[in-house]
């Protein structure tokens, strides 16, 4: 028993309200938000207003709820089984309560808890499954940001498959026996191959695996979940990502993601890095392939985190075939990829409106020697490129890039541990991006965009990157350089400011200063 303070003094209970009367008084935004509440149920609403605020009128002709338009009176509450007094005036609500008091109904009068039997509850709906928060009227705000906790939590399609487990109950009580065999049923049910079927909406999937699951008599089957953890920052993981991080039985995981997003998983999950890391020792491929299908063919429940999105540049292809091969069951929950998270932390729009409409997605490896791959040629034609494992071969895909026709002063943007609180961006142009292969100060992983949309970005808080590297190598001022303008042959004299040409030359002024809107490139 708890201590006497801790006592609960409003006992949570579920009311059986279907086509029972719940009369709410009142006119205006506090008889809306009961309205609205109440209207997740299927309960009668009718509302007693005289004159009620357009917002609730509107609510309640789209609802179909009643409305009763007189001034209250004690007839109006007869036959309710609840009634809420919003009037915001204190001597009418008061009254209703009296009225309610005297014929034994429940009564809840809107922010006067002194007067109410009952509180509501700040609630999460996946019908029929209600989570009902309650703080006996300490802390709405409170039971708001508990609810909405709970509501990530908790899987849309949790209402449906609570309603299919109601379908399979007798079944299982005949043919499971009570107790092991059974809760690992009804485990599995709710959070193996039948909750998995209902969360990608195929309900004819879900019945076909909780038929299959009753035939091997809830034995689990292992899955792997491949799963993008974004690019490092705890909070732009997606809310699927995270639910499947707390149902983990095994987290097999990158070098490159963060121990703060491996520690959103479930805390006793089994942790296994596979971390790719200069140096380290780190499986191979076909060991983490196999690593993959041998958990899941053990029943485990499997989470391969990735950085950014594990469909880019994460050997996704390859773990998806031995998983096929194997018949594992798998899925994957897309990631914020890095490109994306240096486009913000820059505000450089990667498309921009008669600059760049298209974009590419490259590792640059693939500019060493050989041909001139074809989005060299997009990127000539104005494609917005953004070079992922691309720092130490900066060299040479400036060069390729250079010879191939793109300007050298065409923008650059570069930004080290992107969405991280450690992040660090630099600005320059095709020249000056040699000069990011020299520092050795980079050591986090680091993204470079390329185009003339870079130049729309924020350069407030970049810094630039030929700039930086002279000033570490000489305590001198370097000498000024005017790269030729695109499409202009006497930059020094006709130059059109871009930010970026501004930056670099400005002295490291923030460019984004020289920014003169519609003149970009
Ligand atoms: N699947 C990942 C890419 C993996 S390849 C994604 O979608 O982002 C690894 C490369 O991604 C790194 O070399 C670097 O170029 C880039 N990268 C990953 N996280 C990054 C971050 N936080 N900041 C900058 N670049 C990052």
């Amino acid at each position: 028993m708890p201590a006497a303070n801790d006592k609960i003094n409003a006992f949570p209970l579920f009311l059986k309200v279907a086509d029972r009367l719940v009369v709410i008084v009142g006119e205006g935004e506090e008889a809306l938000a009961k309205a609205r509440l109440i209207g997740q149920s299927s309960a009668r609403i009718r509302i007693v207003a005289a004159n009620p605020e357009p917002s609730l009128a509107s609510w309640a002709a789209e609802t179909g709820a009643a409305v009763v338009f007189e001034t209250y009176r004690p007839q109006h509450i007869e036959g309710a089984v609840l009634v809420f007094a919003a009037t915001g005036d204190e001597a009418a609500d008061k009254r209703i309560v009296a009225d309610a008091k005297r014929v034994g109904i429940c009564v809840n009068a809107v922010d006067r808890p002194e007067l109410c039997d009952f509180y509501t509850p700040a609630i999460v709906n996946r019908a029929p499954v209600v989570v009902a928060v309650g703080t006996e009227g300490a802390g709405p705000v409170l039971a708001q940001s508990i609810r909405a906790r709970i509501d990530r939590m908790l899987a849309p399609s949790l209402g449906r498959l609570a309603d299919l487990a109601a379908t399979y109950r007798s079944a299982v009580e005949r043919l499971l026996p009570k107790g092991a065999e059974r809760r690992a049923y009804w485990g599995e049910f709710f959070s193996g191959a039948p909750a998995r079927a209902m969360e990608i909406g195929s309900f004819e999937e879900a019945v076909a695996a909780a038929d299959e699951l009753l035939a091997r008599r809830g034995e689990a089957r292992g899955h792997v979940a491949l799963v993008g953890a974004g690019p490092g920052a705890e909070d732009l993981l997606t809310l699927r990502a995270h639910r499947l991080l707390m149902e983990a039985d095994v987290i097999v995981h990158d070098a490159l993601v963060p121990e703060a997003v491996i520690d959103m998983g479930r805390r006793d999950a089994e942790r296994i890095g596979v971390g790719k890391r200069k140096g380290c020792h780190s499986k191979s491929q076909d060991e983490i392939n196999q690593l993959l299908v041998d958990l899941a063919q053990d029943g485990k429940r499997v989470v391969r985190l990735k950085c950014g999105d594990p469909l880019v540049f994460g050997r996704a292809g390859e773990e998806m075939a031995a998983l096929r091969a194997a018949d594992v069951s798998y899925e994957v929950v897309p990631g914020v990829t890095a490109a994306f998270a240096a486009a913000a932390d820059f505000e450089l729009p990667l498309t921009l409106r008669g600059v760049s409409s298209s974009m590419v997605f490259t590792t640059g490896h693939d500019l060493k020697g050989g041909p001139l791959p074809d989005w060299a040629k997009l990127a000539i034609s104005g494609a917005t490129v953004a070079v992922y494992m691309g720092r130490s071969i900066a060299a040479d895909v400036a060069k390729r890039l250079i010879d191939a026709g793109l300007a050298p002063d065409t923008a650059v943007a570069v930004v080290e541990n992107a969405s991280l609180g450690d992040r660090r961006m630099f600005h320059g142009t095709l020249a000056d991006l040699p000069s990011l292969e020299r520092r050795s100060d980079l050591t986090g992983p680091v993204m470079t965009i390329i185009g003339d949309a870079v130049a729309g970005a924020n350069f407030r808080r970049s810094v630039p990157l030929a700039y930086v590297d002279i000033d570490r190598l000489a305590l001198s001022v370097p000498p000024p350089r005017t790269p030729p303008l695109k499409g202009d042959g006497d930059s020094a004299t006709s130059a059109t400011p871009s930010p970026l040409r501004g930056g670099v030359r400005g002295g490291g002024k923030p460019a984004a200063e020289l920014n003169v809107p519609g003149e970009l490139p």
